[in-house]
């Protein structure tokens, strides 16, 4: 054992997606007394501004929408315990397409080597034993998401390796009940159509899930960290589930291990499972 505590750093696109995809993981082991390092790579300026105001619409002003994000995303790591809060502070790509994409100081258009240099840069500082981030298509698509994996993998090449490496993920049926959760709440959600759309397949087959951490008892903290990140009109959404159902549904968070030197067997239900 070593003299430093037990670290998870969590690397994120956006303030709001630690509280969507790590909520509550970053409170439940805050909780059990690991640190915990909150990596934010992008400002969030292409997200919505006062009154849902969408970039390039009269009453959204980047910069505003950068400092209100900041605040939230500073409400939301003391609702979490996050112990450090880390920003590289690149600007938002925004989705797929935007001229954002490309412009200057945005994320997507930095090189891969000069973002995970400073990433790396942190990794030294902190030596975390499990990092988390977003898998090869960001989840979802988002090249700010996408990015966060390739600064990410190639940090943890320049850092020399932690010893669990994961990518957040959602099983397959998580995913068909979070679409009848939405057409409940009156949203028009269509199950997406991998056949049709461009966009990759979100998630994967329960079976191929290797973790599955229970942090039900942490969900009220999740809830109330996304609640911190009210602006979004996205959260707003979820945060209409209400806390029971938010937690009954978004509680367990899960993990595909890409990357493991300790051995422990799989599934797992611990992040710190073969460390501790
Ligand atoms: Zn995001």
């Amino acid at each position: 054992m070593t003299d430093r505590p037990l670290t998870l750093m969590a690397v994120h696109a956006h303030p709001d997606d630690e509280a969507t995809g790590t909520g509550g993981v970053l409170a439940r082991y805050a909780a059990e007394g690991i640190r915990t390092v909150l990596v934010t790579c992008t400002d969030g300026a292409c997200g919505d501004g006062p009154g849902g105001a969408k970039p390039g619409e009269e009453g959204h002003d980047p910069a505003a929408v950068a400092a209100m994000r900041r605040q939230e995303l500073e409400a939301s790591c003391e609702i979490l315990k996050v112990s450090h809060l880390e920003m590289l502070d690149y600007g938002d790509s925004g989705m797929m397409g935007w001229a954002a994409n490309d412009a200057p100081g945005s994320f997507w258009k930095t090189p891969v080597d000069e973002a995970a240099a400073r990433l790396a840069e942190l990794m030294r500082q902190y030596r975390p034993d499990v990092v988390v981030t977003y898998d090869e298509n960001g989840f979802y698509g988002h090249p700010d998401h996408i990015q966060a994996n390739r600064i990410t993998t190639r940090a943890l090449e320049l850092a020399g390796t932690a010893p669990k490496v994961y990518w957040t993920t959602a099983p397959r049926t998580m995913m068909a009940r979070f679409g009848e959760v939405l057409r409940e709440l009156g949203a028009d959600w269509e199950e997406p159509d991998p056949e049709a759309s461009e966009m990759p397949e979100i998630g994967l087959p329960d079976e191929e899930i290797t973790t599955w951490v229970d942090a039900t008892a942490f969900g009220g903290q999740k809830f109330d960290a996304l609640a911190a990140h009210a602006s979004q009109g996205e959260n707003i959404f979820f945060l209409k589930m209400g806390k029971e159902k938010f937690t009954d549904l978004m509680g367990v968070e899960t993990f595909l291990r890409v990357h493991d030197t300790t051995g422990a067997p799989l599934p797992e239900t611990d992040l710190f499972a073969g460390l501790r």
